[in-house]
Order: structure tokens, then sequence, then C-alpha cells
């Protein structure tokens, strides 16, 4: 049977862990990314691995997405490790949701009393409780709810691997090499052109993270809604004295500010993220630093003697319903996915999992039949 030729628009996590399963299924599979590939929001990212402690009201189809992502992480992992030899930081911390006003307090219960409705395993916790699971939260801190089945990866290590494992599987990465324009005959896809150059496939993948609805030639039935969300976040060093052991996670209700703290083994600690309606501006500001640090202050006190390696903003790619966009399209051969918003890294094992279901079996998996872009009605 002759190979299937399969072509990835966008190389970000997505893109390149589709592109890593179907290489060593044995498809030919090339990647196209106009920049380098795993330097946009994928790098960004601060590599949580929190369905629990991010679970949103009224969300539920995405909360059971996002615990079936989490589920097959640790194989995803194993294998990706055993292919290339490279470790890619898979850690199971825990995140410990934190609060100090009184409207915090009020806040986190809520969020904890629904968290137990949907039967997730959660605790809740005195401030004193909280501080025997980490030491370095402030004496501030009154109370938390324990989220033990949250765990996190080292992102930048993930996209590493993931390029590495495709190019060892026989697959193409082209970087420095956008996408100018989808090719489709009538109602099926035929390949993309890349400037002057045209490429055949029998599949186009679009992962082209928050750019995905810009792709010329897409037809308005196959044009994702999506837009982006900057996120600004910053790294500090974390010293010997100094190391937090699990991820810490504050909504400070005053200011609506959200700031997470996620130590790395490399000995970092990342200070995230912002949340901001700003298209594609992805400058750092002074106003978003500010609000980082002052909530990260307020619950671990001792970032505030911590050096500064790199402060960074990413484009999220958020849907319309801030859920992702997977499967097939009214186009014959054309591929979502994209619009994985907030929980990209989460999902990028059960992304390339189903996907890869998609193009090699022509099958799409029952969890994922509710995210295909047919829902928007296009
Ligand atoms: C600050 C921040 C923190 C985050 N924290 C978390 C977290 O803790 N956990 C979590 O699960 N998720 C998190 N996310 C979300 C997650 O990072 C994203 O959902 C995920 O990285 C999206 O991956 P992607 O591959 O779709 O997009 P991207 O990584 O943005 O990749 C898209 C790629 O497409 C390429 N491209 C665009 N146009 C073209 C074209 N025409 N031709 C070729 N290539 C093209 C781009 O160059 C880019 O490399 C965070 C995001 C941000 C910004």
């Amino acid at each position: 049977m002759a190979q299937k030729r399969v072509l990835i628009v966008g190389g970000g996590a997505i893109g390149l862990a589709i592109g890593w399963r179907l290489a060593r299924a044995g498809c030919a599979a090339a990647l196209f990314d106009r920049g380098r590939v795993g330097h946009s929001a994928s790098w960004a990212s601060a590599g949580m691995l929190s369905p629990l402690s991010e679970v949103q009201f009224e969300e539920e189809d995405l909360l059971h997405l996002g615990l079936k992502g989490l589920a097959v992480y640790p194989e995803f992992v194993s294998e990706l490790e055993a292919d290339t030899g490279c470790c890619v930081g898979y850690r199971r911390d825990g995140v410990l949701l934190v609060g100090i006003t009184q409207d915090d307090l009020e806040y986190l219960k809520f969020r904890y009393r629904y968290q137990r409705d949907l039967g997730l395993s959660v605790a809740y916790l005195s401030g004193d409780e909280a501080r025997e699971r980490e030491p370095h939260l402030s004496a501030q801190v009154s109370a938390a709810v324990w989220c033990p089945g949250d765990h996190q990866v080292d992102n930048r290590h993930l996209v590493r691997a993931l390029r590495k494992g495709l190019v060892a599987a026989g697959g193409e990465v082209f970087e420095e090499m956008g996408v100018d324009e989808l090719l489709i005959d009538g109602t099926r896809v035929r390949g993309v052109r890349v400037g002057e150059e045209v490429f055949e496939g029998d599949t186009v993948v679009l992962a082209s993270g928050c750019w995905s609805r810009l792709i010329p030639g897409l037809p308005d039935c196959a044009r994702p809604p999506v837009r982006p969300v900057r996120g600004q976040i910053m790294r500090l060093a974390m010293t010997e004295d100094f190391a937090l052991n699990t991820m810490v996670w504050y909504s400070r209700v005053a200011t609506s500010t959200v700031a997470y703290l996620v130590p790395k083994d490399n000995g970092h600690l990342v200070l995230g993220a912002t949340s901001e309606e700003m298209g594609f501006d992805e400058d750092v500001t002074a106003g978003g630093m500010f609000e980082l640090l002052r909530a990260a202050w307020e619950v671990v006190p001792g970032v505030y003697d911590l050096p500064v390696v790199e402060s960074l903003a990413g484009l999220r790619p958020g849907s319309r319903d801030d859920a992702p966009i997977l499967g097939e399209t009214p186009i014959e051969g054309l591929i979502m996915a994209t619009g994985h918003y907030r929980k990209g890294i989460l999902l990028t094992p059960l992304t390339a999992l189903s996907i890869a279901e998609v193009i090699l079996e022509r099958r799409t998996p029952a969890l994922i039949q509710p995210f295909g872009i047919d829902r928007f009605g296009l």
C-alpha cells in the first residue's frame, strides 16, 4: 500500500506531537513552521497539567477531556523518552490553590464544593496545614485546596524531544517555511504552497495555534474561530535555601489576578500568567509583570529576592468556547488540531493520539467528537 503523506501546518507542541505519532506509525509526515518549531505558545507555557485545580464552572466536557489527557501522559512520556533518550521533566507535584482575604476564601470554598460535587479528589486545608505541605507559603495564607492529582511537564524539554522523535522516525521538519496557502481542489485538500513551491499531500493538519484561521486558502466552512489571548510570564532562579516543592496557584479576588508558581527541575521558578485580549501584541508590559509579582509575593514572599531569568509573552489559541477544535472538517483530508487555549500542553498527548487515529484508522474517537469544528455551525 502506498505510504500516506501528511502535511502539518505549525510546529508547536500540538503539530510536533501529531507528527511524531504519525511518523512512528510509518506515515510520511512533513511539518512546516514559519519560524523555529516549539518557540511560540508552547515555549512560553508553564507546563502545568492541572485539570483538577483549573476546572471551570459549567465546563464538564472539557474537564473530562483534561482528565483523560492527564491519564494518557505517563505512557506517552515513557514512549517519547524511550524513542529519543530525552527526559521531559514529568513531575507529580500537586497544586495548592491558596487564599488570603475573606473574599479569596469564599471563592476557594465555592470552588472546593464544585470540585467535590464533580467527584474530584481534593482536600480543604487550613493555612497551617498548607504550610506543612509548602513551607515557603506566607503566614498570610489562611486556607488552601490541595489538588494532589495535578502534575507538570517541562514544556521546553517536551517540544525538543518531540522534534527529535519526529525526525528520528523519518519525519521531515521545515523551519522558517511558513505555509502561504492551503491548496484545495473542489471539496478535497491537495497540499500546501510555501513561496513558489507546492507540497502535495493526502492529508493536511492545521495546527498553527492562534494563527490557524489566517492561513490563506481556508474556506469559511473550515476556518476555525480562534484568536490570540496574551499570557505574560516570567522565570526566576530558585536558590538552595528557596525551592518550592509543590505548584502554588493564587486567585487574587480583589484584582481578578491569577498567579501561579511552578518549580522546574533546572531550578527555574515559572511565575505566570496574565490573560489579555490584545490581538497579536506580544509585548511584555510593566503592568503585567507588576500584577504577577505582587500576587506571587503575597503568597510566597521569598520570591522577592530571587534573580529574574526571563520575562516573555505568548499567545494562547483561544476558541469561541475555550475548548479545542479537533478532527475532520467539511473539506476531505483537512484535519483540525487547534484552539487548545490554556490546556495545550495538557492536551498534547491526547490530541496526538486522537488525530493519529482519525488519520490512520479513519475513525474519530468518541472523546473528541464533541470538539469538532461542526459545533460552530460555520
Ligand atoms: C503564558 C502561557 C502559559 C501557559 N500555561 C499552560 C499550562 O501551564 N498548561 C497548559 O496545558 N497550557 C498552557 N498554556 C497554553 C499552551 O501553551 C497552548 O495551548 C499550546 O502551547 C498551543 O500549542 P500549539 O502547538 O497549538 O500552538 P503554538 O505553540 O503557538 O504553535 C503554533 C505554531 O504554528 C506556527 N505557524 C503559524 N502560522 C503558520 C504558517 N502559516 N505556516 C507554518 N507555521 C505557522 C507558529 O510559528 C507556531 O510555531 C499556556 C500558554 C501561555 C501563553
